[in-house]
């Protein structure tokens, strides 16, 4: 039977209707509800760091506000938990992205993974609280990512990987690829009932920290991770096969690109937009197009895009240096901006996903630009093909 994924048309975060909307998007997806009475509910929102939610970088706190009470109304004990970036600070972060307030007004249990302990998990330390959990109901942000390209369904349970130990995770599985391996097995094995999307206001170009807000107006729904994280490439004009995450879940036997979904409530053609900004690392179609993976892996230090600070915005605080999982930037004067050493990079982008005032650019060489270009090429045709089954209908 193919795999259900709901969308719901929701433009505001206003309360009422952000809950009837986020209610018809989880029953669209074949979820009854009332089997949540009794349990542990866990919500896994994206809380990457210390931003604010008009920044549109953390889960909305309104959404996760309206999906525990839909939960809670149902029966089920609340609580709402991730490990953000590890250097913003646990409390600025549940603080600044409005979901510590939430779980205070509400009653739901706040859980900072980072402080529960680490279980083994296949090949993983995973926190022990969504592994303690009866249910686990994913919230990610609708945004796009410098290593994976989005950060959708899948991408959203790295988070279940305590604190700093995703910088040791990052340092390990350095290229794309083998990091989305490791992100598509996390996933994998937390296997949360079912996963609720804010794309109300999503973030484009280059995510997931300093991309530009993409008011995309939907509520995206599934059970099934990976047939959630095709139908939403679709829905930007991404082709599926182009996600990190899908070719890794693709290899380890978890998505079939053949495989049909059953799309449900909005139709997705309304929805779509065909525009919209991928982040400047997107180099998937060259390294599928004319030059094979090998070549590409030969030449990638020379032509991959590359972090670069920018002295004007740098404001010298460091937070970068903490986070770089291999040592490659470094601070020798207080009063100058970082270096990185291009020789050590490993290009994982954590830098940029940290730094806290955007400072951090992705600088782009001549075949990347290229390979957008392709890229933009064929999402173009993946749009008109959309229109055309919209015209058709
Ligand atoms: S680049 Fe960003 S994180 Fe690094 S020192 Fe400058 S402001 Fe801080
Ligand atoms: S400099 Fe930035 S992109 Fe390079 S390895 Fe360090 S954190 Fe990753």
């Amino acid at each position: 039977m193919p795999h259900r994924v709901a969308f719901v048309r929701q433009s505001t975060y206003e309360s009422a209707s952000l809950r009837a909307s986020i209610r018809r998007a989880i029953e669209l997806a074949d979820v009854d509800i009332s089997s949540a009475a009794g349990k542990d509910v866990l919500l896994k929102p994206n809380m990457l760091g210390a931003y604010l939610p008009e920044m549109g970088v953390t889960t909305h706190p309104a959404f996760v506000r309206e999906t525990g009470r839909i939960f809670r109304e149902a029966g089920a004990k609340v609580s709402v938990g991730d490990s953000g970036n590890g250097v913003h600070g646990i409390a600025r972060t549940w603080e600044a992205t409005g979901i510590g307030a939430v779980c205070r007004e509400e009653g739901f249990q706040e859980l900072h993974f980072e402080g529960c302990g680490s279980l083994p998990c296949g090949d993983f330390m995973i926190s022990a609280a969504p592994l303690a959990a009866d249910i686990i109901i994913n919230l990610p942000k609708f945004k796009t990512h410098g290593l994976t390209t989005l950060t959708l369904a899948a991408k959203n349970l790295f988070g279940c990987v305590a604190g700093m130990q995703k910088f040791g995770l990052h340092r390990t599985y350095a290229r794309p690829h083998d990091f989305a391996m490791a992100v598509v097995k996390i996933a994998d094995a937390v296997r949360p009932a079912l996963t609720i999307i804010d794309g109300v206001v999503g973030m484009e170009g280059n995510g997931p920290s300093a991309g530009k807000l993409r008011h995309l107006k939907v509520i995206a729904a599934g059970c099934d991770l990976f047939a959630l994280d095709a139908a939403c490439c679709q829905l930007v004009g991404l082709p599926p096969e182009n996600l990190e995450t899908l070719i890794a879940a693709k290899e380890l036997n978890l998505w079939d690109p053949a495989a049909p979904i059953d799309i449900a409530g909005d139709p997705l053609e309304e929805l779509s937009v065909a525009d919209f900004a991928l982040p400047a690392t997107y180099t998937r179609n060259l390294q599928q197009g004319w030059l094979s993976r090998h070549a590409m892996k030969l030449i990638w230090s020379q032509i991959s895009a590359r972090p670069k600070i920018d002295d004007g915005r740098c404001v010298r605080c460091g937070a970068c240096v903490a986070a770089c999982p291999v040592s490659a930037i470094s601070q020798p004067h207080r009063e100058k901006k970082p270096e990185i050493d291009d020789g050590i990079c490993i290009q994982c982008f954590c830098c940029h996903e940290i730094c806290p005032y955007q400072a951090i650019d992705i600088h782009q060489s001549w075949p990347v630009r290229i390979a957008r270009w392709v890229a933009e090429q064929n999402m173009k045709r993946l749009s008109r093909h959309l229109r055309r089954a919209k015209e058709r209908r």
